[in-house]
């Protein structure tokens, strides 16, 4: 029977930055940002370090910045407050300015601690159109839950804040400003380094044993276009693949683990496995 949840925290997730490809950088300018003062919270007191802070992360959809921020906290062992900006939108009258007033207060007291509002863009949109009167009220919630952090005792402890958007022309300017989002970081489409990193990465956390001679720059070049969660379809469409052609020719059993350990399988006659 799962925990039953009866907070705003995320269930814990397998998911560690060892896990990610191809974003080394990233994962370094995050960590100077996030790292330090999450895990050493007396540094933030004797450098005077502003203790609340938001980044937003953007860039096209399924490059990995959910799992980025996930993996982060897990890294670091903090609480990881999520909010997800179009479900938001959604409830009753007043209900999602209350459940986001109920977060904030409860990262405040549980701080050191990440909160991650991902497609932040729909909870604080720059043009409010037609729901304007709900995206109005939940936008100046949310800036009047981060200037509140100013009244908080949280005994110097961090709280960080990081948004996620795919159009970070679509946030509302009102959030990027000093003392609210003022760091913003892109993660770009991977290239073709990227690409080979990520298969890789995929690979090596999936217990694949490949050929000797499997040629993942090759693999990289021809997959063009393809951000990580392609990538990550891609390599599980394989594993389906490449068990159906081996159960048909012998009957096999998986191990009862996580992790899938394929047997290397010789391609088919005039087939290009990569
Ligand atoms: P969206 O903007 O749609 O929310 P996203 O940028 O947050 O997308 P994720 O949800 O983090 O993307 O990525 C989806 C999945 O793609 C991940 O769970 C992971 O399986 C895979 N993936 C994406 N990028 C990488 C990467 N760099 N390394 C390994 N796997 C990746």
């Amino acid at each position: 029977k799962p925990p039953k949840r009866n907070d705003n925290r995320e269930p814990p997730e397998t998911m560690f930055l060892s896990d990610i490809g191809g974003l080394d950088d990233i994962i370094n300018d995050l960590w100077k940002l996030i790292g330090r003062p999450l895990t050493d919270p007396e540094f933030c007191l004797h450098t005077r370090v502003q203790q609340l802070y938001g980044i937003v992360l953007h860039g096209p959809p399924g490059c990995g910045k959910t799992m980025l921020v996930k993996a982060i906290a897990q890294d670091i062992g903090v609480p990881l407050f999520s909010v997800w900006g179009s479900r938001f939108m959604k409830g009753m009258y007043r209900e999602p300015e209350k459940k986001l007033r109920e977060i904030f207060e409860e990262a405040y007291e549980k701080a050191p601690c990440l909160i991650f509002m991902d497609e932040i863009d729909a909870i604080s949109p720059k043009w409010k159109g037609a729901e304007g009167g709900i995206a109005r009220r939940i936008a100046a919630q949310l800036l009047a839950c981060i200037d509140d952090f100013a009244l908080r005792k949280t005994g110097g402890k961090p709280v960080i804040i990081i948004g996620a958007t795919n159009q970070l022309d679509s946030l509302d300017p009102a959030l990027r400003t000093t003392g609210r989002f003022d760091q913003e970081i892109c993660i770009k489409m991977p290239d073709e380094v990227g690409r080979e990193r990520i298969l890789r990465m995929l690979c090596a956390n999936r217990k694949l044993q490949l050929s000797q001679d499997f040629d993942f720059k090759r693999l990289a070049k021809r997959t063009r276009g393809f951000v990580g969660l392609d990538l990550s379809a891609m390599t599980s469409l394989a594993i389906s693949m490449a068990l159906k052609r081996f159960s048909a020719t012998a009957k096999i059993c998986l191990p009862p683990t996580n992790s899938l350990e394929i047997p290397v399988i010789p391609p088919l006659d005039g087939m290009d496995v990569n």
